[in-house]
């Protein structure tokens, strides 16, 4: 104690036993055995019926809200391409390349980004080959190009994460890649800067009519 004036201290020493006091009272109730504290249950406590079960659910009254995450389509590799305005060795001028180019070997997994139904699966020569867009419940869509295996039809839905298809070189492709894009009213945006991100959508009840689409809130 290094200062502290002789009337205070026995004011300090009364509190620092106060303490101990509670601490040891707390100690001993966490020690009790549940029940043991306290007053001893009511005598009739074995004549009071039941309550029934409960049957009913509330339901809410509306929409609710939740929130999908938009992942990277294929996992441990890099975009070696980006988004924006390039220029192919193999092209005589730049143009806008409207996705991201991820190179990984031949039959690597390619994964939906988001939950999502597909709404085109099929071949494009000469251009994304071998490809699959899935419609995602926040109004963006994504499309996965050059695949050298599809692995789901139009009209099924899509977990997150869910393996689609392989990588491959098919369409306009010089080496095996993911050309992936992302479209919000169908117009592409950078798909970096989707990737990682949250997005609200409606979940909407059971009972109430399907919407047209799906909210988008950014
Ligand atoms: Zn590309």
């Amino acid at each position: 104690m290094r200062f502290i004036p002789t009337a205070a201290r026995p004011y300090v020493v009364r509190f620092g036993q106060t303490g101990v006091v509670a601490a040891t009272a707390l100690l001993a109730m966490a020690a009790a055995p549940l029940g043991a504290v306290g007053a001893p249950p009511p005598a009739d406590d074995l004549s009071v019926p039941a309550p029934p079960p409960v049957t009913a659910v509330a339901r809410p009254a509306g929409p609710v809200t939740r929130k999908i995450v938009f992942e990277a389509p294929l996992k441990g590799y890099r975009i070696n391409s980006p988004f924006g305005l390039r220029k192919l060795s193999i092209e005589a001028k730049a143009r806008a390349h409207k996705g991201v180019d991820i190179a990984a070997p031949k039959g690597t997994g390619v994964y939906a980004t988001a939950e999502g139904q597909v709404v085109r699966a099929g071949y494009q020569a000469g251009g994304y080959g071998n490809f699959i867009e899935v419609k995602h419940p926040n109004g963006m869509s994504s499309l996965y190009g050059h695949l050298s295996r599809i692995d789901v039809h139009t009209g099924k839905v899509v977990a997150a994460g869910e393996r689609i298809g392989l990588v491959g070189s098919t369409g306009y492709s010089t080496g095996p890649h993911l050309h992936f894009e992302v479209r919000r009213d169908g117009i592409q945006v950078n798909p970096a800067k989707v990737v990682g991100q949250s997005f609200n959508v409606k979940t909407r009840m059971p009972d109430l009519p399907p919407p047209d689409h799906d909210e988008f809130v950014m």
